[in-house]
């Protein structure tokens, strides 16, 4: 595990959302007539996070074109091209962008960033690309598509595949956990206000990180509480702040970002 506080602090972190949707309990957590609590509705939001630093622009996930491809009822907000047109970041001068996995919801737009480098789990580039190649992408949260954007990157020689704990800019590090899926990297940045962790789906709401609940959709069940475990020894270790990849409420405990960007974004370093 990496210590952020060898990191540098980033300049500016925004978590950005692009889509919505509303979700039962029952449906989003595992088991959760277990535990014994009422079921009810939870906001989901669909975002992706962008790091401002020493050496440019990182991303963390690029969204998906909801309109296109409207799989599990998401509701359109603001396209991914039209938030980074909001954020005024051009694509082709992206440093960076960090995959937390390789859902479709989280690299959908990978190829708008040519000449980015794309950081990626080892294990989540094995799993898939093994699955591609005997034909078992039916019925799964990626496509063929999806993964070639990810190949050409490898093609094109931009392709970092990261197995063990990582520091990947100055104000940025990735940690492998598996669970949600086996290569899904947390992404821990430093700020001028101490350190994030970005679980993107390695805990998709709040009550994951306080209860310890996974979600209902895993690779590994094990895994995923191992993540979540680890998710908290980093806020208790480090100070850090976690937030959580899928959770509306996000948006209310952090301020908007300032100007036309504040209509998709808030500040969360
Ligand atoms: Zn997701």
């Amino acid at each position: 595990m990496i210590d952020p506080a060898v990191l540098a602090p980033a300049r500016e972190v925004l978590s950005v959302k692009y889509a919505e949707r509303r979700v039962r309990r029952s449906d989003v957590f595992h088991d959760y007539g277990s535990y014994g609590d009422p079921d009810g509705w939870l906001d989901m939001d669909y975002n992706f996070w962008v790091i401002r630093d020493d050496d440019g622009v990182t991303l963390v996930d690029t969204g998906y074109d909801v309109a296109a491809r409207d799989w599990l009822g998401e509701i359109p907000v603001t396209t991914p091209p039209e938030c980074l047109e909001l954020l005024e970041i051009d694509p082709t001068s992206v440093t960076r962008v960090i995959t937390s996995h390789f859902h479709y919801d989280h690299i959908g737009h990978l190829g708008l960033f040519p000449t980015a480098e794309v950081v990626s789990g080892g294990a989540e580039y094995d799993y898939w690309f093994a699955k591609r190649d005997s034909g078992a992408l039916g019925g799964e949260f990626t496509t063929e598509a999806d993964l070639a954007v990810v190949q050409r990157a490898e093609d094109a020689g931009r392709l970092r595949l990261v197995r063990e704990p990582a520091r990947v800019g100055p104000s940025v590090a990735v940690h492998p956990v598996g669970g949600h899926c086996p290569g899904e990297l947390v992404v821990t940045v430093q700020t001028a206000r101490g350190p994030l962790v970005l679980a993107s789906d390695a805990a998709h709401f709040y009550e994951q990180i306080q209860h310890g609940w996974p979600f209902f959709a895993f690779t590994d069940l094990d895994e995923m509480r191992e993540g979540l475990a680890t998710i908290n020894t980093m806020a208790d270790r480090f100070g850090a702040t976690v937030v959580p990849g899928h959770d509306a409420r996000t948006r209310e405990r952090f301020p908007a970002a300032a100007g036309r960007a504040g209509q998709v974004a808030v500040v969360l370093g």
